[in-house]
């Protein structure tokens, strides 16, 4: 995957808009089994300059905010 981070002042906002929730909230991301917080998604852009809000482990891992669940905790 040919991505790169996309850093902004607006990561927060940008992330709160593209998930419609609180970033204190948590998911989990089903490729790496990771638990975070939606503050510590990463942004990345693709080939298509196209914004991906990918897992806290990118690019390690290819999760992204597709890829997440709702924590119960
Ligand atoms: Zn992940």
């Amino acid at each position: 995957m040919d991505m790169q981070e996309f850093v902004t002042r607006n990561k927060a906002e940008f992330i709160e808009q593209a998930i419609t929730d609180n970033l204190n909230k948590r998911r989990r991301c089903r490729f790496c089994d990771t638990i975070f917080y939606i503050s510590e998604a990463k942004i990345f852009i693709n080939a298509d300059q196209e914004k991906i809000i990918c897992c806290p482990n990118a690019p390690l891992c290819k999760g992204t905010i597709e890829n997440w669940s709702l924590t119960l905790f």
